[in-house]
């Protein structure tokens, strides 16, 4: 036999044992994949190439199988679909960093303090902005009073936001740098008074006035906001984020970034509900590349449940009288639901009352006529009777939920509530029941961004804090597995993207995030101390 011949035989028996003739950009190993497939199939090893999956099958199989530029040996680690967080401010978070945090402060004179602090090391006359007060965590659980502010401050202006966005607090000086007369009343909104005098504390359409201050920021103070909620965001293990409301300059700004390839996050933007920004979407309709999502709309419907301004069917029970506020008219909410029909848009809509989530059923039922593929949504379906749930189903609604929220308000919620609301209240496992399936999220920066976090609320029903003892009301604890599915496939499912992301399959996206442990098995002192080590996008190492 002649050299020639020896080697072509030799070439023809490798082929026929398919040893590493198929080039991938990736080959992860030594893993227990939980694919999340409809069979719920578990692999050791696959092959990723051009940002994609190809293959996925036993250790040996795929190692044997592919040349890959780059192998990733997971350890024996465990492999999940990238998480996803179903409703999230990335932006807000981002923009939060540039602000004075007063997240943790124990007091108003705690949170003035830092204000002042952070007036010295930022001298000027420009807005001073903080965000992350909450008065149900001080002693007094008062709201605050801007007296302080006004002596600090009597020519910069100040405004610093609660944790959940829908109440602020502002100085005289603010007030008068934008025009603002609180005696002038705002549908939606609340200016609130003590003996008579306004306190400069704002709820709901009231904090809507200074919107724009809110946002305000040049292009690089914008993308540096972006990074750095990438990098955390990439940390805990998220690989796409779901901005629940976001401006169409931003979203382009994330599409160019996107583009020039230093924002590698997938991001599914709901575009806020305003005429101008439907009108250029109505123009452009839905946006969608590699990584930008653009199909959805996102209303509120009411406040929150922190600051009374949820919209309840009866008073609240620490406020008689009071049922909270309405943010739009039902004429505005059904006018954008044609919106959303004709364009093919999905509607997400904040409901976080009773008599909020019935409204806007009522609305999606009005325009939506019975079952459908729209997919959209109800975000927070906090408080809902049950003589409401089964709307849900009759029109395939989707509710969108945040375990975390359970357990930071159940501290309070019960006060405002009452006794018998309570038991429809976050009850996530009812609602699960309801539908079938649920998308979960954190509403980061309102809450922390770790999706661990979420798991842990959503099936222990215990905070960060461990609290409570025993859990919040573990009759609506989701089973660990739905919680799986609800921070990966249903949430793709959730934003239209099932086809491409939510489950590690061959043809979906190489978004995966790899965890120390099995979420699934492990104990609950284990799942305390669970930790994300790797985190890839298309394949991508990105944390
Ligand atoms: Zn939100």
């Amino acid at each position: 036999m002649n050299r020639s011949l020896t080697g072509a035989l030799a070439f023809i028996v490798l082929a026929a044992c398919g040893y590493r003739d198929r080039d991938a950009d990736l080959v992860v190993h030594n893993a227990i994949i939980h694919s999340l497939d409809e069979s719920e199939s578990v692999f050791q090893a696959m092959a990723i190439k051009d940002g994609r999956i190809i293959e996925l099958g036993a250790e040996q199989q795929i190692r044997n199988r592919y040349a890959a530029k780059e192998t990733f040996d997971a350890a024996g680690q465990h492999v999940y679909p990238g998480f996803i967080d179903g409703h999230c401010h990335f932006f807000g978070h981002g923009l939060n960093k540039q602000k004075i945090d007063l997240q943790g402060t124990r007091s108003w004179e705690g949170a003035v303090e830092r204000t002042l602090a952070y007036a010295h090391t930022h001298p000027g006359d420009g807005w001073i902005l903080g965000r992350g007060w909450d008065q149900n965590q001080w002693s007094s659980k008062e709201y605050p009073d801007n007296e302080r502010l006004n002596e600090l401050f009597p020519d910069r202006p100040v405004l610093l936001q609660r944790i959940d966005g829908h109440a602020a607090v502002v100085n005289q000086r603010a007030m008068e740098a934008v025009g603002f007369d609180p005696s002038l009343a705002i549908e939606g909104g609340l200016m609130l008074k003590r003996d008579g005098r306004y306190t400069g504390v704002l709820i709901d359409n009231a904090v809507g006035v200074f919107q724009s201050i809110i946002d305000q920021a040049d292009e690089s103070t914008k993308r540096k906001a972006l990074l750095e909620a990438q990098r955390d965001c990439f940390s805990v293990g998220l690989t796409m984020v779901c901005d629940a409301g976001l401006d169409p300059g931003t979203i382009h700004l994330i599409d160019r970034m996107q583009q020039e390839g230093v924002l590698k996050m997938r991001v599914y933007a709901m575009v806020t509900d305003s005429a101008p920004y439907l009108d250029e979407f109505a123009k452009s309709g839905a946006l969608h590349t590699d990584r930008l999502h653009v199909n959805s709309v996102k209303v509120y419907a009411d406040g929150a449940l922190g600051s009374r301004g949820a919209l309840l069917k009866a008073p609240y029970s620490d406020l008689p009288g009071h049922h909270g506020l309405q943010l739009g008219s039902r004429s505005h909410f059904l006018k954008v639901a044609e919106w959303c029909k004709q364009h093919s848009f999905q509607m997400n809509t904040h409901c976080i009352g009773d008599s909020a989530n019935k409204l806007l059923l009522d609305v999606y039922a009005e325009v939506l006529g019975g079952t459908n593929d729209r997919r959209w949504r109800i975000e927070h379906a906090q408080v809902v009777s049950p003589a409401d749930r089964s709307r849900f189903a009759e029109y395939s609604i989707i509710p969108s939920v945040q375990p975390t929220h359970a357990t930071s308000d159940g501290h309070w919620a019960e006060e405002r509530l009452g006794a018998e609301r309570i038991d429809h209240a976050y009850a996530y496992e009812e609602l699960r029941r309801t539908m079938g399936l649920l998308a979960l999220g954190t509403d980061f920066p309102v809450e922390g961004i770790d999706p661990l976090q979420t798991f842990r609320s959503a099936v222990l029903r215990e905070g960060p804090d461990g609290w409570p003892d025993g859990g919040y009301h573990v009759e609506n604890a989701l089973s660990r597995h739905d919680a799986l599915r609800g921070m990966t496939i249903w949430n793709a499912i959730a934003a239209m993207l099932e086809g491409e992301l939510g489950s590690l399959e061959a043809d979906k996206r190489g978004d995966f995030t790899v965890v120390n442990l099995d979420l699934e098995k492990a104990s609950p002192e284990a799942l305390r101390k669970a930790k994300v080590t790797a985190t890839f996008v298309n394949g991508e190492r990105v944390h």
